[in-house]
């Protein structure tokens, strides 16, 4: 004979880790054998709760919640039957549907104490056992709305109620230790798999928003930890032979003051993190392509290999480079690569950029850095001119497929100076970027678990608590900037950079501030590679935890 199959009726708002510990326990009731149907209730058209979701996304999460669950399935019936919904109702469908089946009804332990109210209690439990679990009694006011869902338990058996006495041999009731389960969600957010989702996510704000970047935090501290890995922040350079239409010190701005930081003063610089305990230099500028460039940067990279002794992890980003060029520096000792592809939307990058800047040529250099072994990173401006929530949601697409180790992403802010200045009423307000970016993050967090993300300088730019705000949701990299100060005013890529004045901003003390206060931790001499890096390397390493 085949085992009952157990039906679990419920509107699962959504969802979560307590909903699948009573199924189990009913499962084991019955040897572990039993099926557990889920009846999702559908939502009544006459009396709609504000807090329940729509039944297709209940239904979502629910089928994402149970699927490789062996012996739970799903069940809609409810769905497509007409409201109200009664059990009687439903059961005789069932039944009909499925003769060879013997039914067993769950229910909570609140439930079976109104139960004589159901309509034709009594023919339901002619044709089926009632399962009941015990619900804990603390948690029964808090969530009143949805009394279905109070699956909170408690170890104590449930108590059979005096008027259903004659029928104790046809109530079954579930006990054991389910009070230690948790009744957190299995997902609070569904992200689902398509760009088109993302980009409605990304739109959120308020308490959504708040629930997308909780469940972010709680996946980032899963897969990397709370450690905040340092990287002291050199700007080599600002001389660029590019002239991007949205960057302050691109080729055509005449009114920036060109510097070169001096062979002893990157030296200088980088000791100074290697002793302070910086796991890593980022070293960054302007993009030059000439031998003398090339040759500068690889001698420097040998003598920061020599100066700590192969310790002090350095990541370059001078823009596009040769394949040679690349080798060459890898080779001299750095490690990790940061080229952003700015947006992944060809047409826009056309827009952003002269004719002759090629987005193909930028993909290119990705795939050279793969190609020559480098931890790749890459990274967007979030709130460019012209810019859709779906361009931004292929952005975050574009870094899963390209299988990115390490992303830096910001939002782009309007510099005076530039071409792309004339575009600044078609932006999102700095309050609009500020919570895109922070979207961002968090949803690149739960679609990329074990990179490396940074919390970026536009970030602090926008926002005070920006920088903290990104370490706590999704960031687990920092930057402070170790230029020497009397070039840091002329590294000006865009208005209100932390710079010069506030210099105070990337201290000791304030960065280590600004990390406890993200509920993290600062990670003082490690290098902090990208474990997706890793994992990308060495398929066998550890998946991702979800
Ligand atoms: N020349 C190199 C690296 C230096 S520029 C390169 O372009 O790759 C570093 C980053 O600064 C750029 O990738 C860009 O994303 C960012 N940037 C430039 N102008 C900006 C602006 N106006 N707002 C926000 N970020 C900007
Ligand atoms: Fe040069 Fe980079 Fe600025 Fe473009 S973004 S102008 S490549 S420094």
């Amino acid at each position: 004979m085949l085992d009952p199959v157990i039906l679990y009726f419920g509107s699962f708002n959504p969802i979560h880790q307590g909903h699948l510990s009573v199924a189990r326990a009913a499962q084991q009731y019955y040897g572990g054998k039993a099926e557990v149907w889920f009846v999702l209730s559908a939502q009544n058209p006459f009396k709609q709760k504000a807090d329940l979701w729509p039944d297709e996304k209940r239904w979502k999460l629910l089928l994402e919640a149970i699927a490789n669950k062996p012996g739970m399935k799903a069940c809609d019936v409810e769905l497509n039957l007409p409201t109200p919904s009664y059990t009687i109702k439903t059961l005789n469908y069932l039944r009909q549907q499925n003769e060879s089946r013997e039914f067993v009804v769950l229910i909570g332990e609140d439930n079976l104490a109104g139960y004589t109210q159901w309509k034709d209690y009594k023919s339901i439990l002619q044709m089926c056992k009632i399962m009941v679990y015990p619900r804990k009694e603390e948690n029964r006011a808090e969530n009143e709305n949805s009394k279905e869902d109070q699956n909170i338990y408690d170890k104590n058996k449930a108590k059979i109620p005096s008027d259903l006495a004659a029928y104790t041999d046809r109530i079954i009731l579930l006990e054991g230790d389910l009070l230690a389960q948790s009744s957190t969600a299995v997902r609070e957010v569904n992200i689902g798999s398509d760009p088109k989702d993302w980009a409605q996510i990304l739109q959120w704000r308020g308490s959504r928003a708040e629930a997308l970047r909780q469940e972010s935090q709680k996946i980032k501290e899963k897969n990397v930890g709370k450690n905040v890995y340092l990287r002291g922040l050199i700007e080599y350079s600002n001389y660029c032979a590019k002239n991007c239409y949205y960057c302050g010190i691109r080729r055509d701005n005449s009114d920036v003051k060109r510097y070169i930081v001096s062979e002893e003063e990157v030296l200088n610089a980088m000791a100074f993190a290697h002793k302070e305990g910086f796991g890593s230099v980022v070293l960054q500028g302007g993009e030059i392509k000439d031998k003398d460039f090339v040759l500068k940067i690889e001698k420097l990279l040998k003598q920061a290999m020599t100066m700590s002794g192969g310790q002090l992890g350095i990541t370059l980003s001078f823009g596009e480079q040769d394949k040679d060029t690349l080798k060459r520096w890898r080779e001299a000792g750095a490690r990790r690569y940061l080229l952003r592809v700015e947006t992944s939307n060809e047409a826009l990058y056309k827009r952003l950029h002269p004719s002759d800047h090629s987005f193909k040529d930028r993909i290119k250099t990705l795939d050279y850095l793969k190609e020559t072994d480098y931890q790749v990173g890459s990274g967007v401006m979030i709130g460019l001119p012209w810019q859709s929530p779906l361009d931004m949601a292929n952005d975050l697409y574009f870094f899963k497929q390209r299988e990115i180790d390490m992303v830096g992403m910001g939002p782009y802010i309007e510099h005076r100076f530039t071409p792309l200045y004339e575009q600044r009423k078609n932006i999102p307000s700095l309050e609009e970027r500020y919570e895109y970016s922070l979207n961002m993050l968090a949803l690149l967090r739960l679609l990329m678990p074990t990179i490396n993300i940074a919390s970026t300088t536009a970030m602090a730019s926008l926002n005070p608590k920006g920088r903290e705000e990104a370490l706590r949701i999704a960031a687990n990299v920092i930057m402070p900037n170790i230029t020497p100060y009397k070039y840091r005013e002329n590294y000006f890529l865009y208005e209100n950079k932390l710079c010069i004045c506030e210099s105070e901003q990337d201290s000791k003390e304030h960065i280590e501030e600004t990390i406890r206060n993200a509920q993290c931790e600062v990670a003082y001499f490690k290098s902090g590679d990208s474990k997706h890096y890793f994992n990308r390397l060495d398929p066998k390493n550890e998946d991702p935890i979800l």
